[in-house]
């Protein structure tokens, strides 16, 4: 037996479903997988000594590749003068700082350890400033695991929503509602149906998680022109796109104001690091301040926010967003045009260094577009890519990544993996 195979069967006895994260199991592409050994730039390495080109980069944060030499030794600097403290260090200030002069919204900033626990903690917080019990969601987002928001939409009736796992009540159910990413009026009438009980929309600015989905122009506008109205906060998930589209993230791309910002991914440099932030008069409501409960023994860690500031200090660089989203905008151009001439239709959205290739639709502007692509054409694609060295994420329903090791000569190397097998596949 191969040792990647010996590994996932060792795994499955002592480990459920032999991942600690469902989508790493390869389920939805109905394959196994690889087991990771090491990183380097823009490659991974399995337990069998194969090198991958990495699509995924441990799904979004690693914007500067695997294993950057400068962040190496900013965490392993910190690593030799003590792992924790539980006590404040000036990295946490510093931080802070940094996050605060880059996102045009966010003036304070409370660290943790997921993208999950900055969303639980900002519904929280919002629930606390406005009084209100309900959330609005969309389908096709994700926001993390917690209880609120593993909610989907009812049938027909968008505003009942029902838990989509065993284990999440229909209390908690009740209070989050669902709306249509894209879709203005399905928010409006919620705000109508649920009038002084909306605490907040929680959206990511631009969808990365039905794959990537960029929001129509009039749709983050609306929805601060709404949530303003009904007197309701906005929340950007800014997990994925907060430090991704630039240093401003999404809100600063768009322009558009929300009240509370979560982020994670990047911003922890590859440590479990994440953050939610906004106004000064919502964030002083939070425990010690004001009375909202929020804590973690292990918030605002010495090494994660070393890891952090090592990878925002090199995204400050002059002309780092210009260099990479430029590869970007290159690689998933081409992209398109290689699947121009399939006999099949294919939906390539991207911005800036993300993207998603939604196999078997000519378009995807949200979740009904996305519920038809073409699952099993996709897990074709991914297998055969896979043993050309080319990792891409284990599901239609996510991004590609590209980071700074990825040089426009690796990128070629994608395309040109990809045509031939668009070519063994489909001609
Ligand atoms: N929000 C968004 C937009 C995400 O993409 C994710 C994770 N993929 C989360 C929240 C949850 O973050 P974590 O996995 O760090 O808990």
């Amino acid at each position: 037996m191969s040792r990647n195979k010996d590994l996932f069967k060792r795994a499955r006895c002592v480990i459920p479903g032999g991942v600690n994260s469902p989508v790493r199991a390869f389920k939805s592409v109905s394959g196994e997988p690889p087991f990771i050994k090491k990183g380097e730039g823009p490659y991974i390495y399995d337990e069998e000594g194969k090198r991958y080109i990495d699509c995924v980069l441990s799904w979004g944060p690693l914007i500067l590749g695997h294993a950057h030499p400068e962040v190496v030794e900013a965490v392993v600097k910190a690593a030799r003068d003590g792992m924790t403290f539980g006590a404040p260090t000036e990295r946490e200030v510093v931080l802070a700082e940094t996050v605060a002069a880059c996102m045009p919204w966010v003036e304070k900033v409370r660290l943790v350890s997921s993208g999950t626990e900055a969303t639980m903690s900002a519904i929280r917080l919002a629930r606390a400033f406005t009084g209100r019990d309900k959330i609005v969601k969309f389908e096709g987002c994700y926001h993390g695991h917690a209880d609120s928001f593993l909610i989907k939409a009812g049938s027909g009736a968008l505003t009942h929503g029902h838990p989509s796992s065993p284990g999440v009540t229909q209390g908690t159910a009740a209070d989050t509602l669902n709306a249509v990413y894209n879709d203005l009026d399905s928010v409006e009438a919620i705000f109508q149906e649920n009038k002084r009980q909306i605490a907040a929309v929680i959206v990511e600015p631009i969808a990365g998680n039905m794959g990537v989905v960029l929001p129509e122009p009039t749709f983050l506008p609306g929805l601060r022109k709404w949530t303003e109205e009904y007197g309701a906060l906005l929340i950007f998930d800014e997990v994925i796109t907060g430090f991704r589209i630039g240093l401003g993230g999404a809100q600063g791309h768009y322009g558009v104001r929300p009240d509370l910002t979560t982020l994670g991914k990047i911003l922890g440099g590859g440590l479990p690091l994440g953050a939610f932030g906004g106004r000064k008069e919502i964030m002083d409501k939070l425990a010690p301040e004001g009375p909202v409960y929020q804590a973690g023994t292990l918030s605002g860690n010495p090494l994660a926010t070393a890891a952090g500031l090592a990878t925002l200090a090199l995204l400050q660089r002059p002309g780092f967003y210009e260099t990479l989203n430029g590869r970007g905008k290159r690689f998933f151009s081409s992209i398109a045009s290689l699947f121009q001439s399939a006999a099949f239709p294919v939906a390539g959205n991207h911005i800036a260094s993300l993207g998603t290739l939604f196999f078997g639709i000519p378009q995807a502007k949200g979740y009904a577009d996305i519920t038809k692509a073409d699952t099993e054409r996709y897990a074709r694609f991914h297998a055969a890519m896979l043993e050309q060295g080319v990792y891409l994420a284990p599901s239609q329903f996510e991004a590609v990544f590209v980071s700074m090791a990825h040089t426009d000569g690796i990128l070629d190397e994608v395309l040109k993996i990809m045509k031939e097998a668009v070519a063994k596949l489909w001609r």
